[in-house]
C-alpha cells in the first residue's frame, strides 16, 4: 500500500478522464469523491452531460491497454457486457482508394468495439467497486475555493442534488469536467496567466446512426473502413457493437454534405461505396437507440491546453 498523500481527493467530472483519475488516485488518498452534474444512468446509454457519447467511438488497442492497466479486469468486464471483438488486419476491411480490395493480413491483436456509453459504463462500475471512491451525481460543481493567501486549491463549491449549494475541503482537486472553465475562472480570479492554448481549425462534422446486424451479415468481416477518394470525400466507418448492431459513421467535410450523410444514413447499402454497396444488406435502422435519427456533431477547433499547467495550480498545500 503506497503511503498516502492526504485525506480527500476530488475529481470533477465522472467521464472516462474523471473515472480514471478517481481510480488512479485512490490508492494514495484516503477518500475519494467524484462529483458529476448529470444523473448517472444505471444504463450503458448517453447522457446530456457527454454529447460526444452518441457518436462512433473507437477504442484503440492503446487505451484498452492503458484502461487494463488501472483496471485489471476491464477487458473481461467489458467483452461480458456485450463489446465485440475484431481480429486487425483479418477481420476489419480497409477500403482504401486505388486497392482493390487491400490485401488482409492478421496483424496479431484484437481491439474491443463498443459504444462510448458502454466504455464509460464499466469503467464507472469498477470505480465504483472501490471501497474509498464515492460517486455523488447530480452534483454541480460551481466553483473552485482557494485558500487565503490565494496559493492552493482547498476545495469546492457545488449544487447537490437538492438545489443547495454546498462546499466540500479536499486535499488535491482534478479538473476533469472537460473544458476546464473552473479552472480558467480560478486563474482570472487569483491573478494567474492562463495556460497557452493551441487552437487547431476543424472542418469536419459527423453522423453516426445504428443498424440492427442482419441474419444475412457476412462472417469474413466484422468492422469496415471506407477511406474515401479525393474526388468523391465519402468515407464510412462501420463497427459492431453490444447488443447486435452496427455503429455507422459518415464524416463529412462541410455542412450540405453532412445533411446528405444523415439522409443517406437510413439506406446502408449507400453508405460505404464498395463493400457494404455491393452486399446490399438489409440491416434494420433503428431509429429508437439514439434521439432523433441520427446525430451530428460539428468540430469548429479543438483546443488545448498544456495540461500540466492544470495539475500545478490545482493542487493544494499538503
Ligand atoms: C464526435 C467525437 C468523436 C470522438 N471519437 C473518439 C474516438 O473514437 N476515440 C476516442 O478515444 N475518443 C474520441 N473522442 C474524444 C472523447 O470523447 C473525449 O476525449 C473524452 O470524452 C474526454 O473525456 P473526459 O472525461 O475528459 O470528458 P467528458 O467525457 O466530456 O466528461 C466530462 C464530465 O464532466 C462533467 N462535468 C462538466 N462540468 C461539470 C461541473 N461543473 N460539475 C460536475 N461535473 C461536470 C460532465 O457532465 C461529464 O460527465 C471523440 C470526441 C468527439 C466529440
Amino acid at each position: 500500500m503506497p503511503r498516502l498523500l492526504g485525506r480527500r481527493a476530488i475529481v470533477v467530472g465522472a467521464g472516462i478522464g474523471g473515472l480514471v483519475a478517481a481510480k488512479a488516485l485512490s490508492s494514495y488518498f484516503g477518500t475519494v469523491t467524484v462529483l458529476e452534474r448529470d444523473a448517472l444512468p444505471s444504463k450503458p446509454i448517453a447522457r446530456t452531460g457527454t454529447p460526444q457519447a452518441r457518436q462512433i467511438h473507437v477504442l484503440l488497442r492503446g487505451g484498452l491497454d492503458a484502461l487494463i492497466e488501472l483496471f485489471p479486469e476491464f477487458e473481461t468486464e467489458v467483452e461480458r457486457a456485450g463489446a465485440v471483438r475484431v481480429r486487425v488486419g483479418s477481420q476489419s476491411l480497409l477500403e482504401m482508394p486505388g486497392f482493390d480490395p487491400f490485401p488482409r493480413r492478421d496483424l496479431g491483436f484484437d481491439y474491443l468495439c463498443m459504444t462510448r456509453p458502454l466504455v464509460e459504463f464499466v469503467a464507472r462500475r469498477l470505480v465504483e467497486q472501490q471501497g474509498n471512491v464515492g460517486l455523488k451525481s447530480r452534483c454541480r460543481v460551481t466553483q473552485f475555493l482557494e485558500s487565503p493567501d490565494h496559493g492552493a486549491v482547498v476545495g469546492v463549491r457545488y449544487d447537490g442534488a437538492n438545489g443547495r449549494s454546498n462546499e466540500l475541503a479536499a486535499d488535491f482537486i482534478v479538473d476533469a469536467s472537460s473544458r476546464g472553465a473552473l479552472t480558467l475562472e480560478l486563474l482570472d480570479k487569483v491573478g494567474l496567466p492562463r495556460p497557452p492554448e493551441t487552437e487547431i481549425g476543424i472542418d469536419l462534422r459527423y453522423a453516426t446512426a445504428m443498424f440492427e446486424i442482419p441474419p444475412s451479415a457476412p462472417c469474413d468481416w466484422r468492422a469496415v473502413l471506407h477511406r474515401p477518394s479525393a474526388q468523391s470525400g465519402r468515407g464510412g466507418l462501420l463497427v459492431p457493437v453490444e447488443n447486435n448492431c452496427w455503429q455507422v459513421n459518415r464524416p463529412a467535410c462541410t455542412e450540405g454534405l453532412c445533411r446528405k450523410a444523415l439522409e443517406t444514413l437510413s439506406l446502408l447499402p449507400r453508405l460505404c461505396e464498395r463493400r457494404l454497396f455491393m452486399t446490399r444488406l438489409r440491416a434494420r435502422y433503428l431509429s429508437d437507440q439514439f434521439t432523433g435519427l441520427a446525430f451530428r456533431a460539428a468540430f469548429a477547433a479543438d483546443l488545448r491546453r498544456l495540461a500540466a499547467f492544470r495539475i500545478v495550480y490545482c493542487r493544494s498545500a499538503m
